[in-house]
């Protein structure tokens, strides 16, 4: 495999970080526990999807695109930094934004990655849930098209072969800088969508036959479901690779026992899990994701099947800019309130 054959932009700082969580991995008392700092990509607060549209928004310059299109939840990281990436480019961007969570709340709505979305300049539209959201984008993209327009419609999250490159170029980092300093790494946990950047490290990791076990911690679909769309896109990703083959069936694991009542929806496990990363190493996860793949992480190691002795790399996945659609799931309510309240005592002094 050679990544330089593949069209791309370089918009993201890489290499990320990959660094050590002493405190957390102190307080859980298992296994040593390191952070690959995919939140720190650099475009409009990070996250994953910035390796993605590397090689996606490459494609849709060589296609000579005027506008880009693509689709995803309310609070979708993967539209904001879509918005960013054509900001950046000057191409227009329109996002579909489906209500997958039925929230009224006017934080999830408005703020968090809607505000960013509308701050880079993109334009949107709702959809109610249980569509099949890709085909929305398609008949979206006609419209453009019967207009004069040339849109490139990029899928959900990003996560079709040449997204996916992204997190094929994410593994020879993250081995490369395993290797710089001697870190054996006995196992790589992830939060796992709508399944590209699982599938490309499983691609570029297959590729390198370097032997990391890979878990995603499911976020949405069923386990069987989430495995196959791993499997499919890890194994599309690496023919496209010119290794062919390489992903076995048996190294695509998610486990999804951590989603709860549904996609976007916290549970006690992922606000514990934010509050733990917070607290103990000042660092944000976001609550539809990365807070769900920590809390697997978590739990994983309570129950002993991360032992104490292994190297374990949570890859960081960004989306703390959600955690402002999300304000209400903290109860910082006694705290906020008492401040406000010798604020206006001083006044009246
Ligand atoms: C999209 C996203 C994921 C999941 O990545 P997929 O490639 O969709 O599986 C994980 N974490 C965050 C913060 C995301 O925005």
């Amino acid at each position: 495999m050679h990544l330089s054959r593949f069209p791309r932009l370089h918009f993201a700082h890489l290499p990320t970080p990959l660094e050590k969580l002493p405190r957390l991995s102190e307080a859980l008392g298992g296994p040593e526990i390191w952070i690959k700092r995919d939140d720190c990509t650099g475009l409009s607060t990070g996250g994953n999807k910035t390796r993605k549209l590397e090689f996606l928004m490459a494609e849709a310059l060589a296609q000579g695109a005027d506008r880009v299109l693509t689709q995803g939840a309310t609070q979708s990281n993967h539209a904001r930094q879509t918005a960013a990436a054509a900001a950046k480019l000057g191409l227009a961007c329109h996002i579909l934004l489906e209500d997958r969570t039925g929230s009224t709340d006017p934080d999830y709505n408005a703020n968090g990655n809607v505000l960013l979305d509308f701050l880079h300049g993109a334009t949107a539209e709702k959809r109610p849930s249980g569509l099949d959201m890709n085909q929305e984008l398609e008949r979206v993209a006609d419209r453009f098209r019967a207009a004069g327009g040339k849109p490139y419609a990029i899928p959900g999250g990003g996560s079709n072969t040449t997204g996916a490159l992204g997190y094929v170029n994410c593994a020879l980092e993250l081995v490369s800088q395993a290797n710089d300093r001697d870190l054996v790494i006995d196992h790589l946990v992830l939060a796992t969508g709508s399944a590209g950047t699982q599938a490309g490290l499983l691609a570029g990791l297959s590729a390198l036959n370097a032997h990391i076990p890979v878990l995603g911690i499911g976020v949405r679909a069923p386990k069987e479901k989430q495995e196959e769309n791993v499997f499919r896109l890890a194994a599309a990703t690496a023919e496209r690779l010119g290794c062919p083959e390489v992903v076995k069936r048996a190294d695509v694991v998610a486990d999804c026992n951590y989603v709860g009542p549904g996609y976007g929806m916290p549970t006690p496990g992922c606000i514990e899990a934010i509050t733990m990363f917070a607290e103990l190493e000042g660092i944000l996860l976001d609550p539809v994701y990365s807070g769900k793949g920590a809390a697997g992480m978590i739990n994983l190691i309570r129950e002993g099947h991360f032992k104490r002795g292994e190297r374990i790399v949570f890859l960081h996945t960004g989306g703390s800019a959600a955690l402002f659609g999300y304000t209400k799931i903290f109860d910082f309510g006694e705290r906020t309130r008492s401040l406000a309240a010798k604020a206006q005592r001083r006044e009246a002094a």
